[in-house]
């Protein structure tokens, strides 16, 4: 007792796509507050340099080995999902990455850790850490939510008696009754996919691991992580909101939305995101473009590329461009009262300082989980339009547990960002952004809602708040375990 503690490294090991990224670099940042742990992160020089901006603590370093992107048929900097326009360029960076396994694994052995995080797409990293004879904690970025419907539909598979798509049913054994369609649900858990056995190995990892870190907070879905533990046997730690702990990266942001959002109301202005790997067609870009001149409202809209045309000459590369309706331009920049009705961004935007600006008043999401705790965390009424991965299971804790958002109907999941799909109709988009917009009763309920998760966010991350605990208690049991192992050494 009254000793100073042995310095803990724990190195990470992030997935390549922002949102894995992100929030793995603020659970880095996040430990490296407590006192004694200096952390190290893995990744590639381009990944590493997309970090330069934010204010790294010394006790964090990025280390660093390239993809063999030329084996693959990759060009040079297409080192991220991001990047990734077609599935064919997804899966080669797919490849890319798992030839990376024993640079990383090298890498990981040689820098010594006493823990690993580990992004739960590697399992390998499972055998390394019992091989060392530390810890590794998983972090796949997802929700408790979203692990107990992938749980009861596996187990119980309700969806095999459904003879439609579209038929609704109830997901069995679950603390609220969850409605889906079969259309919404991922391939995996519909039949054999390429990729079933990969998932079958990334559980097997995740229960052969010291622990789970979950990016979420007790308050917010306190039944899905108790049924995770009791019910489903996952030992786990919330420890999010964690972009709410380093807050000093959203301090100073110049961008030019910013002081128009100076000049808005409160809750006057639509916020559209569809996160960092979603692709929409022409067609879709056009009915959201008559969707938002018909509803009105102010917004600011993040675009995303789309395929440019190649003439269907297999031999031109795939390009893809910023596309917009010729008219809608002139929409933007449309006087109301000698001001423009709204911003689009081709590019990276500041989305945690946008949600947070006092002037948006609703968020459009994709339900990627990251967007709805950053939506959630700002108070901000939620539109859903679910396109991949786990975003449908998301969309469901959004308006059928926490009510706290509208659907805008999207039924039809894809599983792949970059696939194309049923286009949704401007009338369906405006209907929902009305009911969140509009301020009736629906939307001040919604409102009243949010707010108090809010609250209840910021309240976690605070000194005895439930994440700031469970941060406390990880940390205290991954310090005994060094303790333990040095003893035994
Ligand atoms: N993001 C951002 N600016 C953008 C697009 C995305 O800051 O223009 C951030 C967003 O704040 C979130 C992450 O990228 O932290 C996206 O993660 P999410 O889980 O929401 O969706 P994904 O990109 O994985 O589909």
């Amino acid at each position: 007792m009254g000793q100073k503690s042995e310095q803990l490294h724990i190195i990470f090991l992030p997935y390549m796509a922002p949102g894995h990224m992100i929030p793995m670099v603020d659970i880095a940042r996040v430990f490296v507050s407590h006192s004694n742990i200096k952390a190290t992160i893995i990744t590639t020089p381009t990944n590493a340099s997309s970090m330069s901006s934010i204010k790294f603590e010394h006790k964090i370093t990025f280390l660093t080995t390239p993809l063999p992107l030329k084996d693959v048929g990759l060009p040079e900097g297409c080192e991220n999902l991001v990047s990734a326009s077609t599935r064919d360029i997804t899966f080669k960076l797919f490849r890319a990455i798992e030839m990376l396994h024993p640079k990383l694994e090298s890498m990981l052995v040689d820098n010594k850790p006493d823990v690993i995080v580990s992004d739960y797409l590697y399992p390998w990293t499972v055998d390394v850490a019992n091989r060392l004879g530390i810890p590794r904690l998983a972090f796949s970025g997802s929700c408790f939510f979203n692990n107990c419907i992938s749980h009861n539909l596996e187990k119980f598979r309700p969806h095999d008696r459904i003879e439609s798509e579209s038929q609704e049913f109830v997901v069995p054994n679950l603390p609220d009754a969850i409605n889906l369609t079969r259309s919404q649900l991922q391939d995996i858990v519909k039949g054999k996919t390429s990729f079933n056995a990969l998932f079958e190995r990334l559980k097997e990892a995740e229960k052969n691991s010291f622990g789970v870190l979950m990016n979420s907070f007790y308050e917010l879905e306190h039944d899905y992580a108790d049924y995770c533990r009791k019910e489903m046997g996952i030992k786990s730690w919330q420890i999010g909101p964690l972009f709410l702990f380093n807050k000093s990266i959203t301090s100073s942001i110049d961008h030019n939305c910013m002081q128009w959002l100076d000049s808005k109301m409160p809750k006057s202005v639509l916020y559209i995101c569809f996160g960092s790997l979603t692709r929409f067609t022409k067609s879709q870009h056009t009915e959201m473009a008559n969707a938002l001149k018909d509803s009105g409202c102010f917004f600011i809209w993040v675009l995303g590329k789309v395929l440019k045309s190649n003439d269907n000459d297999q031999t031109k590369e795939v390009t893809e461009e910023w596309w917009l309706p010729d008219w809608f331009e002139e929409i933007i920049t449309m006087k109301e009262n000698g001001d423009r009705l709204g911003f689009v961004i081709k590019g990276w935007a500041p989305q945690v300082p946008i949600l947070k600006h006092r002037a948006i008043g609703g968020f459009l999401t994709h339900c990627g989980w990251n967007s709805i705790l950053e939506g959630v965390s700002a108070g901000v009424p939620l539109i859903t339009w679910p396109v991949f991965a786990d975003q449908f299971y998301n969309e469901k804790l959004i308006t059928q547990v926490l009510k706290i958002g509208v659907e805008v109907g999207n039924v039809i999941w894809k599983a792949w960002a970059t696939d194309e799909t049923e286009v949704i109709k401007n009338e369906k988009i405006k209907t929902a952004i009305r009911r969140v917009m509009g301020g009736g009763e629906e939307a001040k309920e919604i409102r009243r809602k949010v707010k108090e998760l809010s609250d209840l966010a910021h309240k976690a991350i605070e000194k005895g708040g439930s994440s700031y605990n469970d941060i406390k208690a990880l940390l205290h049991v991954i310090r005994l375990h060094k303790q333990n192992k040095m003893l035994h050494n």
